[in-house]
């Protein structure tokens, strides 16, 4: 599918829309979630126009992963969490509501809070 480049990350990435950064490189944008599933709920996304993991470039996807280990660190020292969870959807049968590919931060699991 090809790339809407008027997706609501890419213009955050564009600085069109606010949206409070924790992070940035060249290749790489972190932000907390407008609908956090937890406090401190982060997006971490790579700055490649792709939709999906299937999308995105080797190069960009280790990148990012390295980010994200890096940002999962902060995040759980930050909100002295136990445990963090990461999750990343994949196209609109998974769930994906944004079409840039993005990996979510979430102290805490996810599993407990939906049992709640
Ligand atoms: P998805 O369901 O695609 O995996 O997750 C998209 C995430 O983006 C959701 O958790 C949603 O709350 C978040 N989101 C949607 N629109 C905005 C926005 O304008 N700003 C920020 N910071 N997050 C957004």
């Amino acid at each position: 599918m090809s790339y809407d480049a008027n997706n609501i990350f890419a213009k955050i990435l564009r600085g069109e829309i606010p949206a409070i950064t924790v992070y940035e490189d060249d290749q790489t944008l972190a932000f907390m979630d407008i609908m956090p599933q937890a406090h401190g709920h982060t997006l971490v996304i790579p700055k490649e126009a792709a939709e999906t993991l299937h999308d995105l470039s080797d190069d960009a996807a280790a990148n990012l992963i390295k980010k994200v280990k890096m940002i999962a660190a902060a995040v759980k020292s930050a909100m002295q969490a136990e445990g963090i969870t990461l999750f990343q959807l994949n196209g609109e049968a998974a769930g994906q509501t944004v079409p840039h590919i993005h990996f979510h931060v979430l102290p805490g699991s996810i599993v407990t809070a939906r049992a709640h």
